[in-house]
């Protein structure tokens, strides 16, 4: 399990083999994969002809005869499986933290190697994990924009660790803690100004996912937040606007029905809250929403967990990436 991409397989027998009739498959998510083989005494060596794909189930077939030992005597069917390490990039350095130190959301996220391997990331600056193959829509969740939000990021490695090993109709895009320094130590504030009204400033984190969601050619950036109960909008909901692109609109109408979230709609972009992620990315051409579940800052429930992932799930839906 987490075999790296550029990896050549060695399959050791107990004794010295020839080559029989060959017939050996390495199949990708079901997909034949090229590659060479070779035999070294009572090695065979498989090199696959291109990097494989990250975060892929791989399966290697020798079939009946496929090698033989030097009498000629054909080896039976033989099937072995590994998995490709998930893809984890760091997308800005400067906002590392150590997510373990906030006890309470460490606490619901999922015990595994993967979400050990982005928190250990994390240390080092803003994690992103890619799943898919760069085929079909691409989608970008952002969880954590304000680290006293604790339900989203906690739904961003839920949704991760469910993702991992699932075949995928395109590409999804996960940052589940946009500012890992702000999340670590449950704080709203980052550089003592809020995160969501400055993604117009170059260089700020927020302004930073910005563009590389435009880099990327993303179909659509999801940010998922909380509303406090008696706040704008106080409940769970899906944000967006109409103008400039239309398309929010219509995705943001999507979760909410699919997800029991109220739709709340402006007409224009940048008028309610300028800075905000969601408002800049509409405004570079990136079809953008904001949603929020109804849920007290700096604290974290169960079910408001799952109604955050609920609202992912459903902007995955809307793709037809799952
Ligand atoms: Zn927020």
């Amino acid at each position: 399990m987490n075999v790296k991409t550029n990896k050549v397989i060695h399959i050791k027998f107990n004794k010295h083999v020839k080559f029989g009739n060959k017939w050996i498959e390495l199949l990708g998510n079901g997909l034949l994969t090229l590659f060479r083989k070779n035999i070294h005494d009572n090695n065979l060596i498989i090199t696959p002809s291109k990097k494989l794909k990250n975060g892929t189930k791989y399966t290697l077939i020798l079939h009946y005869n496929s090698i033989q030992d030097i009498s000629g005597n054909g080896v039976a069917y033989y099937c072995s499986s590994f998995k490709t390490a998930v893809k984890i990039d760091i997308i800005n350095h400067a906002t590392s933290g150590d997510i373990k130190k906030n006890s309470l959301l460490y606490k619901y996220i999922p015990k595994t190697v993967l979400s050990d391997q982005i928190i250990s990331k994390a240390k080092t600056g803003t994690p992103m994990v890619t799943f898919g193959n760069g085929k079909g829509p691409k989608i970008l969740i952002v969880a954590g924009v304000h680290g006293n939000e604790l339900p989203a990021p906690a739904a961003a490695m839920k949704l991760i660790n469910y993702l991992n090993g699932k075949t995928i109709k395109g590409t999804i895009y996960i940052i589940p803690f946009a500012i890992p320094y702000c999340t670590s130590h449950t704080h709203r504030y980052w550089n003592h100004t809020n995160p969501n009204r400055r993604a117009n400033k170059t260089e700020s984190p927020t302004n930073i996912i910005m563009k590389l969601a435009k880099r990327l050619h993303v179909d659509a950036l999801g940010d998922f937040h909380l509303s406090m109960p008696g706040g704008v909008p106080g409940r769970d909901s899906a944000l967006c606007t109409k103008i400039p692109i239309l398309k929010s609109y219509k995705i943001a109408g999507y979760i909410a029905k699919n997800s029991g979230s109220k739709l709340i709609a402006y007409e224009k972009v940048g008028v309610k809250y300028p800075g905000a992620l969601e408002d800049v990315c509409n405004l570079n051409g990136v079809p953008a929403v904001t949603c929020e579940v109804l849920a007290l800052h700096g604290t974290l429930k169960k079910n408001r967990i799952n109604k955050s992932c609920n609202q992912m799930f459903a902007l995955l839906k809307y793709f037809n990436l799952i």
